[in-house]
C-alpha cells in the first residue's frame, strides 16, 4: 500500500490540519491502493494563501515567458524520466491498460512543452497595437496572467487533466491550487514532486488532494481566488459556477457529454465500426467526449450492427497492467453501479441489448463489464439523452442528412461529435451544421494541444489548449496613451 498522507502547500509536505486521510483503491481488484491526506478547509485556505503571496509577491508572475518556459520545460523532462512508474501508477489508480496510461503521460509531458512555446512566444509580442480612429492616442494590448487559479479536475485522465490546467496556467505567470478528483488522486501528488525538482518557486502550486463535497467545495468557495477551472459533471459545474457568482470570479467549465457520430451507407464498414468502438470503448467509456450515439444511415444498419457485435465481442477485458488487455475496469465500486443502473433502465425503457453490460464470468474481482451495445434506442430514453461515462453505446438508424443532424443535436450537451462518409464535402457541411466544440471527421478521439478543446450548451464554458486555453489564464489589458500637446479643452477651454 502506497501512503500519500501529505499536502503540498508552500513548496512543502503537510500533514494535514485535521489529520485527516482517506483510501484510494485499486479497481482491478477492489484492494486499499493508497491511504491519502484528505485536506479540509483550513488546508485550503493555508494553500489559497500561499498562491496569494507567489502571486502578489514572488517572482513568478513577473518572470520572463522564458524564464518560466525553462521550468516548464523541466517539468516535462521530470515526468518523461518517471514516464513507466508514473504509467504504473495511473493504471493502479485508474484502471484503464497500461498502453492508454503511457499515451496520456506522454501527452501530459507534452502539454507542458507545448505551453513552455506558448510562453516563449508571448515575449516577442509583448504588445498589440491597436489601430483608433483618433490618431491623438496609441492605442495597445497587454496580456498579464489572470492570478490565484483554483483548479478542480476528474478521475478519468488524471495526469493528463492536471497538465491542461497547471501547464497552461503556470505558463501564463498564474500560481494555482490543485484538487484532484479523491478517486485519482496519486499523480497530481507526483507532479507536485516533479515541479518541485524542475525548480518550481514555493507557492506557485499547491496540491491538495481532498473529498469534493470538503476540500472541493472549500476551495470553490473561498474568495482569495481570482479564477476557477474546473472539469467534471454538469451537476458539480452547477455548483462551481454558483460559488464562482459571489466575487464574479473568471470561470471555465469542461464539462459532460452525450456526442453523437453520423455514419454515412457509403462509410467503408471496418473504418466505421473501428472508429465506433475507439470512440466509446476507449478508457471504458469514461471519456468526456465519448461518441456515445451513433447514427447510421439506414443502408448500412444492419451490416453495421453485425459487425460492431462481433468485433466487440473480441475486447480483451482484465487489468490494465496485464499484456494485451484493451479494456480494463471502471474506475470504482461506485461507477460500476452507475452504469449498470443505467443499462437496466435502458433495458426497460425498450432499447435491445444486443451485447454486454454484464460483469464478465471469469473476473468476478474487481469493476469490470463487458461492453455494451443498445440498437434502436427510444429518443425519448435516459440511455439516449444522458451521459453515462462508461462503455455503452446507443446506436439508431436514420433516412436524410437532414434528419441525422436534427437527431444529432438533439441534446442539452455539445461537447464533441463525428461524422463519417467518403464524401468529404458533405462531412464538411454536417460538420458545420453539428452544435458541438469539436467535430471529428471520419474519425472520433484523437486530441491535440495545440487545437482548443471544450463545449458548446452545458458541455461548458471557455475553451482549454491550444492558444484559447493559455488566454484563459490571461487578463486583456487596455493602455491608450494621449499624445497631443494640445489641451482637451472640454471643461478647461
Ligand atoms: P465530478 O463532478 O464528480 O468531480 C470532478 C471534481 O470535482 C473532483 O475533483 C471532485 O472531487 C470535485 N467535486 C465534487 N463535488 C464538488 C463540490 N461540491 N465542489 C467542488 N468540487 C467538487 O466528476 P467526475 O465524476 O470526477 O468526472 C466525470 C465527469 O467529468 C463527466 O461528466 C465527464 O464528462 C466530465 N469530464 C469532462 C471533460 C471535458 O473536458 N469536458 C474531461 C473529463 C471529464
Amino acid at each position: 500500500m502506497y501512503h500519500y498522507e501529505h499536502l503540498y502547500i508552500d513548496g512543502q509536505w503537510v500533514a494535514p490540519r485535521r489529520q485527516g486521510s482517506f483510501d484510494s483503491f485499486d479497481p482491478s481488484d477492489d484492494s486499499i491502493l493508497a491511504r491519502v491526506a484528505a485536506a479540509s478547509a483550513e488546508d485550503v485556505a493555508l494553500a489559497v494563501g500561499a498562491a496569494r503571496r507567489a502571486f502578489d509577491q514572488g517572482d513568478w508572475p513577473r518572470l520572463s515567458g522564458s524564464e518560466r518556459a525553462r521550468v516548464l520545460r523541466r517539468i516535462a523532462e521530470g515526468i518523461r524520466a518517471r514516464q513507466d512508474e508514473l504509467a504504473i501508477l495511473e493504471v493502479r489508480d485508474n484502471g484503464k491498460p497500461l498502453a492508454e496510461a503511457q499515451l496520456d503521460i506522454a501527452d501530459a509531458a507534452g502539454c507542458f512543452v507545448y505551453y513552455a512555446g506558448l510562453a516563449e512566444a508571448a515575449d516577442a509580442a509583448p504588445r498589440q497595437a491597436i489601430e483608433v480612429p483618433d490618431e491623438r492616442f496609441s492605442c495597445w494590448v497587454e496580456r498579464e496572467p489572470v492570478g490565484v487559479v483554483g483548479a478542480i479536475i476528474p478521475w478519468n485522465f488524471p495526469l493528463l487533466m492536471a497538465a491542461w490546467k497547471v501547464a497552461p496556467a503556470l505558463a501564463a505567470g498564474c500560481t494555482l491550487v490543485l484538487k484532484p478528483s479523491e478517486l485519482t488522486p496519486l499523480s497530481a501528488l507526483e507532479l507536485a514532486r516533479i515541479a518541485h525538482q524542475a525548480g518550481l518557486p514555493a507557492g506557485v502550486l499547491n496540491v491538495l488532494s481532498g473529498l469534493g463535497s470538503e476540500a472541493g467545495a472549500a476551495l470553490a468557495e473561498h474568495p482569495g481566488l481570482d479564477k476557477l477551472a474546473f472539469t467534471g459533471s454538469v451537476p458539480t459545474g452547477r455548483k462551481i459556477m454558483q460559488a464562482a457568482a459571489r466575487e464574479i470570479k473568471n470561470l471555465s467549465l469542461e464539462l459532460g457529454g452525450k456526442s453523437p457520430f453520423i455514419v454515412f451507407a457509403d462509410s467503408q464498414l471496418e473504418a466505421a465500426v473501428e472508429w465506433i468502438m475507439f470512440g466509446i470503448f476507449w478508457n471504458q467509456g469514461q471519456v468526456c467526449s465519448a461518441t456515445s450515439r451513433v447514427l447510421v444511415e439506414r443502408a448500412l444498419y444492419p451490416a453495421l450492427l453485425a459487425r460492431l457485435v462481433e468485433a466487440t465481442g473480441k475486447i480483451r477485458i482484465g487489468p490494465g497492467l496485464e499484456e494485451g488487455v484493451q479494456l480494463g475496469p471502471l474506475v470504482s465500486r461506485g461507477q460500476l453501479d452507475k452504469v449498470l443502473s443505467a443499462i437496466a433502465r435502458g433495458q426497460q425503457e425498450g432499447a435491445q441489448l444486443l451485447c454486454g453490460g454484464q460483469r464478465p464470468e471469469h473476473l468476478q474481482q474487481g469493476n469490470y463489464l463487458t461492453p455494451a451495445i443498445f440498437a434502436d434506442v427510444p429518443l425519448a430514453s435516459a440511455l439516449w439523452r444522458e451521459e453515462i461515462f462508461g462503455p455503452v453505446v446507443c446506436l439508431r438508424a436514420f433516412d436524410t442528412e437532414a434528419e441525422a443532424l436534427q437527431l444529432a443535436n438533439d441534446s442539452p450537451f455539445g461537447l464533441a461529435a463525428a461524422v463519417m462518409s467518403e464524401d468529404i464535402p458533405r462531412c464538411e457541411r454536417v460538420a458545420r451544421g453539428l452544435r458541438a466544440g469539436i467535430v471529428w471527421i471520419n474519425c472520433s478521439q484523437p486530441t491535440f494541444n495545440e487545437a482548443p478543446w471544450g463545449g458548446y450548451k452545458q458541455s461548458g464554458i471557455g475553451r482549454e489548449l491550444g492558444e484559447w486555453g493559455f488566454n484563459s489564464y490571461l487578463e486583456v489589458k487596455q493602455i491608450t496613451r494621449y499624445d497631443s500637446q494640445q489641451a482637451w479643452g472640454w471643461y478647461l477651454q
